[in-house]
């Protein structure tokens, strides 16, 4: 049986007309599922008792379990079992200007990146739409108010998983739907070139983050293997094409990883990559896990990199560090049980 929330509101109205009822049931229903948070069709009332009867026969709502959470003052960390026992994570930041979430696009992932734990197991399997939409819901529904902010920067590579990911956003964004505006949207990418491409028609108008974390092949393809068959130049070159199609300015996210990619040379290479496009560098200090053997550069470092950035009159921030202290890298709450 499939799940309510897989269905964008064009599916829906699809699903309507294919019983004999009117399309814009799908609105009454999305108003039901997103704002109302309905747990059972019984609760509708202004839709007749023979459809409810039949969303009953053809669609259960909801089946991800949430099965612990780790909490801090600025961040929680939830751990999620799929139907199949896979376990999946999102992490909840409380920010000045709201509540932002980072879920989790697919089972393990397999682009490999060596500083990353969720890397360390291979893609299981895509997540559906509802099993992404679905941390959202049950997150809001754990601290009682409403996220604001989406960030597809968990475990997986979104364009891994395009067509699930971009129908998810069409049902989180829809005014019926969670309504969360494309602009407080992000998908984080390590760089999939051909559907960068492809995202560059998507008609929303959502932030694209590349995890970029070096500023060159050679230390790239060392750290990212996915580097290997799309370097640097190609994605910069698809970047290009991505602009001139949305005029949205792209992030650049970068680990700073000790005695990896975080020197003075690093840095000004870095702007040399990164001069003349309209852009945002996001400098995020490693989270460092037991199992992983990279170090998080020294304060300083980071500070120097930064500042050489910031003369070149680039944008820049230093991310704020969220949950060291409670397993918040993703991948990490997974693996901690996973060991257990
Ligand atoms: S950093 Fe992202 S893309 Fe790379 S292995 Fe981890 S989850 Fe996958």
């Amino acid at each position: 049986m499939r799940n309510i929330y897989d269905l964008t509101i064009e599916e829906l109205e699809e699903y309507f007309l294919s019983i004999g009822e009117k399309k814009f049931k799908a609105i009454q229903l999305f108003v039901w599922l997103y704002q109302k948070k309905i747990k059972d069709f019984s609760e509708i009332t202004d839709i007749k008792k023979s459809v409810i009867e039949r969303l009953k026969i053809d669609f259960t709502i909801g089946k991800i379990n949430l099965i612990k959470v780790e909490r801090d003052i600025e961040v929680n960390k939830y751990l999620f079992e799929l139907t199949d026992k896979s376990l999946i994570e999102s992490v909840l930041m409380r920010h000045d200007y709201g509540t932002s979430i980072c879920v989790s696009s697919q089972v393990g992932c397999n682009m490999g990146c060596k500083f990353c734990e969720s890397g360390r197991l291979k893609k299981v399997r895509d997540l559906l739409p509802s099993e992404i939409i679905e941390q959202i819901l049950k997150v809001e529904e754990d601290i009682g108010e409403k996220i604001t902010h989406v960030v597809i920067m968990g475990i997986g590579e979104p364009f891994d998983n395009y067509e699930n990911v971009t129908n998810f956003i069409k049902i989180i964004n829809n005014p019926k739907g969670l309504s969360i505006g494309s602009r407080h949207i992000t998908l984080s990418t390590s760089g999939i070139v051909p559907k960068i491409l492809k995202f560059a028609d998507f008609p929303y108008q959502v932030n694209l983050a590349i995890s970029l974390h070096a500023p060159n092949n050679e230390i790239r393809n060392k750290i990212m293997p996915i580097n290997k068959v799309y370097p640097i130049e190609k994605i910069m070159d698809a970047l290009k094409i991505y602009y001139s199609k949305t005029k949205r300015r792209i992030t650049f996210e970068y680990i700073m990883l000790d005695g990896i990619n975080d020197s003075k040379d690093n840095a000004e290479e870095l702007v040399k990559l990164l001069k003349g496009i309209n852009c945002y560098v996001n400098l995020i200090p490693y989270n460092e896990t037991n199992n992983i053997e990279y170090k998080r550069s020294k304060k300083e470092k980071i500070d120097k990199f930064y500042d050489i950035i910031k003369k070149n009159n680039l944008n820049v921030t230093i991310r704020r560090e969220f949950g060291t202290n409670i397993s918040a890298a993703c991948g990490q709450l997974r693996s901690k049980r996973e060991d257990i």
